[in-house]
């Protein structure tokens, strides 16, 4: 029986819990703001490196597209690219990638910020190891790396050759005189497609921080997506960014953005500081290369296998003798509880398993405080860095030199938890506590329109089903879906993301999966002659009920948690990244469709055969 190791815990005597749940409870209530997601700004206009602009590559002209085809992908990032390639497998070639950015790769193309790595496994997250050959040069791979991983995919499964870059869709309308979708973009397309797929994943749109007086400050600004360079010197490939080395510059944010990002600007800044409202829970990084000879030792199946197994440590729960395989943050209370259920006997209950898991939830969170109390030596800063919440509440970070860097003379933390984000900015910089700090640059790494309204984060002005019918409408009480994927008064539109379906702790296995059932619909469909499918109203109205019915109720988990785009920035509506998902979990999930694909009866979906 294979044995997990537990980290180096601090007892569990030597955990105030009670203590601490009241420290919680202040820490989130002097941080939830009234505005909750309205808080926050669009990236547009020009005060910023602004979200429409592309600075990366040149704009290239053409001909607009006014001819059919089968299936328009709204998006060329991870899930854009699953859809396309699930597509190519069910047999499906005529079909357009259309996104705004200038290659594929979606947020690895935009964000190409110094440090930035995938958080995540790389042998889970970058999808399609076994198939394409591609072997991630570490444990937790470079953003270059993978925006290379994203073309190489283009280029291996045939891609290009139909791709619309720079290219942004702003009306998708239903016209059911020729049953096409009418795909209208900013390039003068009037494309009409058979089918639609929404893939813009769930952080494409970057966001700003409400400060007031934001657009009065006369500095250099720029989002963490659209990193500039030419100011800071350096390139994404050798960030030394020696162009700073007489500039003052702030961060707003101190997400996973921004953990990645500090120890360089605190490197090569003559001043810096660091504007931080939550703190993140930042473990170390045991970042490592990819052992060549262990990769060639692994047997057909493995990144399934993988990523299973990264799924149940991080979203579930592990069984005796499981191993933990990936070993690392986002495992780690699965991993302790299997190591210590191991030495005891393991629960013989939910209820008893969930009561110790709540406890471990706590000693890990220790350890991460005091692990910043063994790095930072100014006991001010290491105090106001500390994450005081329950694991999860915000996404966990790792890196072995964002605590180091506070170290360094050069650099401050500003706290602005007091006053629920930073007060003021000026023509010459900010305000806090009373003292202006003046400043040449200001950094938004403050993250992606997760939880504002539909429109905003989907930044497409029109999606009009049957009789002009607006999905922003339609959706305003709650999503209404069968599988997550389609939606009744909609027909040939499907959705991606994780709304009413599983959801798998590896992203991309989420889009492929995805991208999977819908390739078996259009192919099916057009196998049939079919021209329109839709759900019937019954079989969507049964989803949502069984969904419901099988909800794991996170509300009291939510209440508790300090406010962060998890858990939709501390508002009770259900508007949220990972709202309304499907409670028995990703795998349950793939099981029903993969059941409902294998009897093929297409059931719940009306197919009409008329032109
Ligand atoms: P986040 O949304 O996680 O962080 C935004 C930051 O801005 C928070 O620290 C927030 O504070 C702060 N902020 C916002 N408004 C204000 C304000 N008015 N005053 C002060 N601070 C403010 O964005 P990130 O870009 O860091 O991360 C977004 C996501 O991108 C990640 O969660 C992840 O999914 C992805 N990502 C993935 C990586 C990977 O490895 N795969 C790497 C990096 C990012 P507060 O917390 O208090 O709201």
């Amino acid at each position: 029986m294979v044995k997990n190791q537990p980290t180096n815990l601090p007892p569990v005597g030597e955990v105030d819990i009670p203590a601490l749940k009241i420290k919680y409870q202040q820490e989130r209530d002097k941080r939830l703001r009234q505005m909750g997601s309205e808080q926050y700004i669009e990236s547009k206009g020009d005060f910023s490196r602004s979200y429409e602009v592309d600075p990366y590559s040149p704009i290239k002209s053409r001909a607009p597209v006014t001819g059919q085809t089968d299936v328009v992908i709204l998006g060329a990032g991870y899930s854009g690219m699953a859809a396309a390639i699930q597509l190519k497998k069910a047999g499906i070639d005529d079909f357009y990638n259309i996104d705004h950015a200038g290659d594929f790769g979606g947020v690895w193309y935009w964000n190409r910020f110094p440090g930035l790595q995938c958080d995540n496994d790389a042998y889970c997250y970058m999808p399609l190891l076994e198939e394409t050959g591609f072997v991630p040069s570490k444990k937790y791979t470079d953003g270059h790396e993978i925006s290379r991983h994203c073309q190489l995919i283009a280029d291996q499964f045939g891609l290009y050759e139909k791709a619309l870059f720079h290219t942004l869709i702003e009306t998708l309308r239903w016209d059911d005189a020729i049953k096409r979708w009418r795909v209208g973009t900013n390039r003068g397309d009037d494309i009409k497609a058979r089918f639609v797929v929404l893939a813009m994943g769930p952080i494409n749109k970057p966001k700003l921080p409400g400060i007031p007086g934001i657009r009065d400050f006369k500095g250099k600004t720029f989002h963490t997506a659209r990193w500039d360079y030419d100011y800071t010197g350096g390139e994404r490939k050798n960030p030394v960014l020696d162009k700073l080395a007489d500039k003052k510059v702030a961060i707003i944010g101190t997400g996973a953005t921004a953990v990645q990002v500090i120890p360089y600007l605190g490197k090569y800044a003559k001043q810096l500081y660091v504007i931080q409202r939550t703190p993140s829970c930042v473990d170390e990084r045991n970042n490592a290369p990819t052992d060549a000879d262990w990769f060639k030792s692994l047997k057909p199946g493995w990144q399934q296998e993988r990523i299973r197994n990264f799924h149940r440590a991080g979203m579930e729960r592990l069984d005796p003798g499981e191993p933990d395989l990936v070993v690392d943050i986002w495992t780690e209370i699965s991993r302790n509880l299997s190591a210590e259920f191991d030495e005891i006997g393991w629960p013989t209950s939910m209820e008893e398993f969930m009561a110790r898991r709540d406890v471990m939830d706590f000693q890990v969170m220790e350890r991460l405080r005091k692990r910043v109390d063994q790095i930072v030596e100014d006991k001010e800063t290491a105090e106001a860095l500390k994450p005081y919440y329950r694991f999860m509440c915000k996404r966990p970070c790792s890196s072995d030199a964002y605590y180091p860097t506070f170290n360094r003379p050069n650099v401050k933390l500003i706290d602005v938890s007091e006053t629920r984000g930073l007060e003021r900015m000026t023509e010459n910089g900010f305000v806090h506590d009373g003292a202006e700090y003046e400043i040449d640059c200001m950094i938004f790494a403050s993250g992606y329109e997760v939880t504002s309204g539909l429109r905003r984060r989907w930044g497409i002005d029109i999606i009009e089903g049957r009789e002009g019918l607006s999905i922003y409408d339609y959706w305003d009480d709650g999503f209404q879906t069968l599988h997550g994927m389609m939606a009744c008064e909609f027909p040939n539109l499907f959705f991606t993301g994780y709304t009413q379906g599983g959801v798998n702790a590896t992203t991309t296995a989420t889009f492929l999966a995805q991208g999977e059932h819908i390739g078996y619909i259009v192919s099916e469909a057009l196998k049939r002659g079919a021209t329109v499918v839709e759900p019937s109203q019954a079989a969507q109205d049964a989803w949502i009920s069984h969904v419901r019915e099988t909800a794991v109720d996170m509300s009291e988990f939510a209440r508790e948690c300090t406010p962060s785009y998890f858990f939709n920035e501390g508002e009770r509506k259900h508007r949220f990244i990972f709202g309304d998902n499907y409670g028995p979990g990703f795998y349950a999930f793939e099981q029903i469709l993969e059941q409902w694909r294998g009897d093929g009866q297409m059931a719940g979906l009306v197919l009409d055969e008329s032109q």
